[in-house]
Order: structure tokens, then C-alpha cells, then sequence
């Protein structure tokens, strides 16, 4: 009893002490994010639902960490040296991680992203120096597609790399080194699930093949969005549909099996799709009721999280990715006109409807 509880405060003093130490600027800030448990859905489900807290990253979400694992690994492998430029294609939080990491190590930073997503990410990359060139959002296959249009770009630069974070698996090992070992940790190994949805795969991919190594009984869930191939992918047991349809949910879904996802993509046991509908009212409810301010894809991920507590049975710990925050998105997930302009605003409960105020 003595010895469990000296065991206890040694590793408690210890990260404790480590988390305090003095960082060497802004990459040494990423991870070591917190777990949170989401008080008001735990009691619902009667199992833990647990949010890692990624938004809580220097800069503000889940992708600081592949974005400072691409541009690390580019630098190892000789592609890139002081002065150069990152060129990459990203709905936007990578590119925003990207922007941080090139303005604290010293290169450029050129972003393509579809034009389909929120002027507070276009905003804040400029603000961060990044050159941003907003393009159609068309299909992987066509060649103008944001990645192949970053890809050009940056073959035409010298002292340039493409960082390609959804066929670069450097992206992957960012969350099978620090994400995945992270949450096993934080959960003191006693985690039965783990579910979140895709923009790369990178995050799903790395955590679940960390999680499953320690314990090959954990679940692992992925959790997809309208507009996205993965559901029916995983459900028809690898028939890949034309994409078809969109969603709210901004950074998520996808038409295909990127090279992260297919690394780990027979260790993911199941698939789970959320509707704009459910996302959207989770966004008030976290506000309301945890005090969360998160984005749409959090909001996915910890519904998904809810259904496979219900799935998995009561008294266990499910863990989810709480990507980012509200921040980013709310000109749109607040704005009234943008909400009845996407037909949602029927699916916010009128005692939520408080916190429309846009
Ligand atoms: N949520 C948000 C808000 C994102 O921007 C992204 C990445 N585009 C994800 C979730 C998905 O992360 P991953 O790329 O690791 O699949």
C-alpha cells in the first residue's frame, strides 16, 4: 500500500517537475498535452470518456506534432537547410503548425489549402507569415488538387521541400512516438478505446498501432464524417466509393486510404458515422456543459466516443482527440445565417440556441 503510494507520487513528482522545466522555445512546447475527462458524458455512459487535449499545443491543435515530425525529418534527411522553404497542402491546422515551427526554426512557409475552409485559418497563417494561395477544392485524382498544385511548387524552388503530411509517414510516427505512449500513460495502461476521425490518417494510425502493442485488446474506432470514403471503406470490408456529399466538419474525411492510414489499417476494429447533425449540437454541448470551446471535428470525434462507450458497455475508458478549438471556426459554427444556411440550425436544442450570437 505504502510502496503504491510512494510509487505514485514519485511519478507524479516527477512529470510534474518535467512538465515545469524551462522549454527551449516553441517546438520543445508541443505535446505532453493534458487528458480531460468530460465530466457531464462519462456520467451519461457510465464509462470514462476521456479528451486528450490537443488543442491546448502551442499552436492550438493536433497537428503541431506532425507538423514539427515532417519538417524534423526533412531536415535529417538533408532536404532542407536554413532559409528554405516548406511548401505543404493542408486544410489548414498543419499549415498552421507548419507556420509556427518554419517562423522558430528559421524557413518559409508556403500553404495550399482548399477554399472551402474558414477565413480565421487563411487570416491567422498570413498573420504568421505563411504565403497562402486558397485553390478550388477538387478530387485527389485531379492535378490541381491543394496537394499536387504544394508538390509543384515546391519542385520549382530551390532549398525547398514538399512535406507531403498525407503520404509521409513522419507523420504517423509523430503520434506513435508521443500521442499514443502519451495517453497510455495518462490512462495508467487501463484504456479499452480509442476512437477519432481522419484528415491524414496520421493521428488514428499512430495511436492505434502504439495502444495495440501494449495491449492488443484495445478497441480502436475510427470515427467519419459525411462526404468521407472511410465508413463505407471499413463497413464493406475495402470497396472504396466515389466521394460524394460534405460535411461542417473541417480537416476530416477522406477519398482514400492515405499511406499513415494504410500502415495500421487492419488493426482499426470498427467505423462509426456522424452526421453534421450530431457534431454541430456536440459543439454546444461541450460549451454548455463542459465549458469547452472546440471545433467541429472535437465535437465528431467525442460523439463517436459516447457511441462506442455505449458499444463497449458501462465502466470503461474511452479516449478521443479534442483537435481544436472554437477559435478558428467561429465566424461560421456561430454565425445564425451560416447555420440555417447549412440547414443545422434545427439540430442546436432551443435552450442552446443562447449561444448563437454571430
Ligand atoms: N481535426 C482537425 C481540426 C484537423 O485539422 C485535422 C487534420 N487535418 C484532423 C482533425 C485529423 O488529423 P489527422 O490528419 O491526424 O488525421
Amino acid at each position: 500500500m505504502l510502496t503504491t503510494r510512494l510509487l505514485r507520487f514519485t511519478r507524479l513528482y516527477s512529470s510534474v517537475s518535467s512538465s515545469f522545466k524551462i522549454k527551449d522555445g516553441f517546438v520543445d512546447t508541443i505535446g505532453n498535452t493534458p487528458l480531460i475527462r468530460l465530466k457531464s458524458l462519462s456520467e451519461e455512459t457510465g464509462s470514462d470518456i476521456l479528451g486528450k487535449a490537443e488543442f491546448m499545443n502551442p499552436g492550438g491543435s493536433v497537428k503541431d506534432r506532425a507538423a514539427l515530425f515532417v519538417v524534423k525529418e526533412a531536415e535529417e534527411k538533408g532536404l532542407i537547410k536554413t532559409g528554405g522553404t516548406v511548401v505543404e497542402g493542408t486544410a489548414g491546422n498543419t499549415g498552421i503548425g507548419l507556420a509556427h515551427v518554419c517562423r522558430a526554426k528559421g524557413y518559409k512557409c508556403v500553404i495550399y489549402m482548399p477554399n472551402t475552409q474558414s477565413q480565421e485559418k487563411i487570416d491567422l497563417l498570413r498573420m504568421l507569415g505563411a504565403e497562402v494561395y486558397p485553390v478550388p477544392a477538387v478530387a485527389f485524382e485531379n492535378p490541381e488538387n491543394y496537394n499536387h498544385q504544394a508538390r509543384r511548387h515546391a519542385e520549382k524552388l530551390p532549398n525547398a521541400v514538399w512535406t507531403n503530411q498525407f503520404d509521409n509517414v513522419a507523420n504517423r510516427r509523430a503520434h506513435l512516438e508521443t500521442t499514443g505512449p502519451e495517453i497510455w500513460e495518462q490512462t495508467d495502461g487501463l484504456i479499452d478505446g480509442f476512437t477519432c476521425s481522419t484528415g491524414t490518417g496520421g493521428t488514428l494510425a499512430g495511436v492505434t498501432r502504439f495502444l495495440k502493442e501494449k495491449n492488443p485488446k484495445v478497441k480502436s474506432f475510427i470515427a467519419d464524417p459525411p462526404g468521407s470514403v472511410l465508413y463505407s471503406y471499413f463497413k464493406s470490408g475495402g470497396k472504396l466509393n466515389e466521394r460524394s456529399g460534405s460535411s461542417i466538419t473541417e480537416g476530416i474525411g477522406q477519398g482514400r486510404v492515405t499511406t499513415n492510414l494504410q500502415q495500421d489499417v487492419d488493426l482499426i476494429d470498427d467505423a462509426l458515422y456522424i452526421s453534421d447533425e450530431k457534431s454541430i449540437e456536440m459543439v454546444y454541448r461541450l460549451l454548455d456543459k463542459e465549458g469547452l470551446y472546440m471545433g467541429a471535428s472535437t465535437a465528431l470525434n467525442v460523439v463517436a466516443a459516447v457511441e462506442m462507450a455505449k458499444i463497449l458497455g458501462p465502466g470503461k475508458k474511452i479516449v478521443t482527440i479534442l483537435c481544436d478549438g472554437a477559435y478558428r471556426y467561429q465566424s461560421r459554427l456561430f454565425s445564425r445565417k451560416w447555420l440555417e444556411s447549412k440547414q443545422l440550425l434545427h439540430a442546436i436544442p432551443e435552450h442552446l440556441q443562447k449561444y448563437i450570437i454571430l
